[in-house]
């Protein structure tokens, strides 16, 4: 179970030490502070991150003493889960309470050979483009890096649950990949990000290989820069337009870092990555940026001579919400403009947007829940956040890396 809500406060009010906020390093130096030896650290950050041990006294092969000690200083908090649906297909949603009156969605998508955890770095983002709902709200707060690997944390422990896989090593892993690619620009909140990221590949963690965790940005360069030299994971970057005109228009961090530099930042970080590839998203708007023009266009920015970026094409249709005056390119459309991209050898994939499932899914919410007081309570939190994230919230997308 996720601890979070009132006991977190208490924990937080006492000066205890949140043990999600540590990455491996940050946990040796802790239990050297208690007088404990490295390999203590290991056993910890073993229980904390493989078998979801929220609890000291469950920690057996620990000393007594050590776990009375970290009774007394130290607690294990995930944010609190607000809301959790299951739509037809599998796909598994939490909102989960970051405080403040700040909730963060996490999206959980199975697929026949992995299981793909997307996650949220910031409540709101400041970046505010064209096309987002998160970003309409304007920027509310950083995540800590409790709150994200948290995200993690609880989603596998809850899956297993659910589907009775044993904690642990031996209990098989519910989450193979992560993107982040929820709410927030995660390049903006780098520190905690990347700390995010190292527990995310550490072996006494969840021991993801690189290859397997994607970041998705809108192109803050220079941080490019900075994450390929201390955690180079895969890198999805928010294309979006062809031209600077365009992006400008549609991701306002393009007047700060225009498309010739954000090209040259994605070569200089393949130098580095663990793919060979940078997967560009590119939201399909009607009339806006979905011309078989724009689509030669993006070929010539991709192959433009001297700084090629080997990629790959993501395109996302467009999930309109009211405000944002744009409207989704229709199928045929996007269809043509992914085989204008495919027929130049960029391999291009279609992203399945799942979004008109969430009206349902909180429709479900009152089925599931057999306490009505509790229902209404939860239903009211529910508008709340929606008033304040948008309609649109609940947005699920398939994601194809
Ligand atoms: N801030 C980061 C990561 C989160 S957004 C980024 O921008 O890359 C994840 C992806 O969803 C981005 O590619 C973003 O552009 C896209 N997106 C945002 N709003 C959307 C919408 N209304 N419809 C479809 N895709 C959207
Ligand atoms: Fe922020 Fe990404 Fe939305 Fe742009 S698309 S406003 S960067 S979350």
């Amino acid at each position: 179970m996720a601890a979070g809500g009132k006991y977190q406060r208490i924990a937080m009010m006492n000066n205890l030490t949140n043990l999600l906020d540590l990455d491996p390093a940050q946990l040796v130096a802790y239990c050297g502070e208690l007088g404990e030896k490295p390999f203590r650290a290991k056993q910890l950050q073993r229980w904390i991150h493989q078998f979801g041990a929220a609890d000291f006294n469950a920690m057996t092969d620990l000393a007594k003493s050590l776990r009375d000690k970290l009774a007394t200083r130290a607690y294990i908090g995930a944010p609190s889960i607000i809301s959790d649906h299951t739509s037809a297909d599998g796909t598994r949603k939490w909102l989960v309470d970051v405080g403040q009156g700040n909730a963060v969605e996490t999206v959980f998508i199975p697929e026949e050979n992995r299981g793909t955890l997307c996650i949220s770095t910031q409540a709101g983002c400041a970046v505010n483009c064209r096309f987002c709902s998160t970003g309409k709200q304007g920027f509310s707060r950083n995540l800590a890096v409790g709150e994200i690997i948290g995200q993690l944390w609880m989603a596998e422990f809850e899956l297993r649950k659910t589907k009775g896989v044993e904690p642990g090593p031996k209990g098989e892993r519910q989450i193979t990949n992560v993107v982040m690619m929820g709410m927030g620009e995660p390049l903006l909140n780098f520190e905690p990000t990347v700390t995010a990221l190292k527990l995310m590949l550490d072996d006494n963690a969840y021991g993801l290989s690189r290859r397997r965790v994607t970041l998705s940005t809108s192109g803050v360069v220079p941080m490019i820069d900075k994450l390929a030299q201390e955690c180079p994971v895969a890198l999805a970057v928010s294309l979006h337009a062809s031209n600077d005109a365009l992006r400008d228009g549609l991701v306002p961090l393009n007047k700060k870092y225009p498309l010739a530099e954000l090209m040259a930042a994605c070569k200089r970080y393949l130098e580095f990555a663990p793919r060979d590839f940078i997967t560009f998203e590119y939201c399909m708007l009607d009339g806006v940026n979905d011309s078989d023009e724009n689509a030669r266009e993006l070929i010539a920015l991709v192959r433009s001579k001297g700084r090629e970026v080997p990629c790959k094409f993501n395109l996302i249709p467009f999930n309109p919400f009211p405000e944002s005056g744009l409207r989704r390119s229709d199928n045929a459309r996007i269809k043509a403009f992914a085989q204008i991209l495919m027929d130049a050898g960029i391999v291009t994939t279609i992203r399945k947007t799942r979004g008109d499932d969430i009206d349902a899914a909180c429709g479900q919410l009152a089925g599931e829940v057999q306490d009505r007081t509790r229902v209404q309570e939860r239903m009211k939190k529910m508008a709340e956040y929606q008033k304040k994230f948008g309609k649109n919230f609940g947005r699920i997308v398939e994601v194809s890396t």
